[in-house]
């Protein structure tokens, strides 16, 4: 039986944000993406981190057809990113 492609995380970005690199994978996960890089989708969280109101925004990249990042955007940069909330509300985007 093929072993399915994992995706593996190589790198975190050393700014706090909590960012990572995903690995490329061997072969493209989704072969009609190649020679594309773009937004797969995102998430805003409305949160209530630290007693005070805040949003967390998780954005999902690809490039060459493969799942490249998963980015983390913080309203209270250079704050770091809280390890606890209370989410108040999301919205939850995906690119068509
Ligand atoms: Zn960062």
């Amino acid at each position: 039986m093929a072993a399915e492609p994992v995706s593996f995380l190589v790198a975190a970005c050393t700014c706090g944000c909590r960012s990572v690199v995903i690995e490329a994978t061997p072969q493209p996960q989704n072969p009609k993406l190649v020679g594309h890089q773009g937004l797969v989708g995102g998430i805003d969280l409305s949160v209530k981190a630290r007693g005070k109101d805040a949003v967390i925004s998780v954005l999902l990249h690809f490039a060459e057809g493969s799942l490249s990042l998963l980015k983390i955007v913080w309203c209270n940069f250079p704050d770091p990113v809280p390890s606890t909330w209370v989410e108040i509300n999301r919205r939850v985007s995906v690119e068509s």
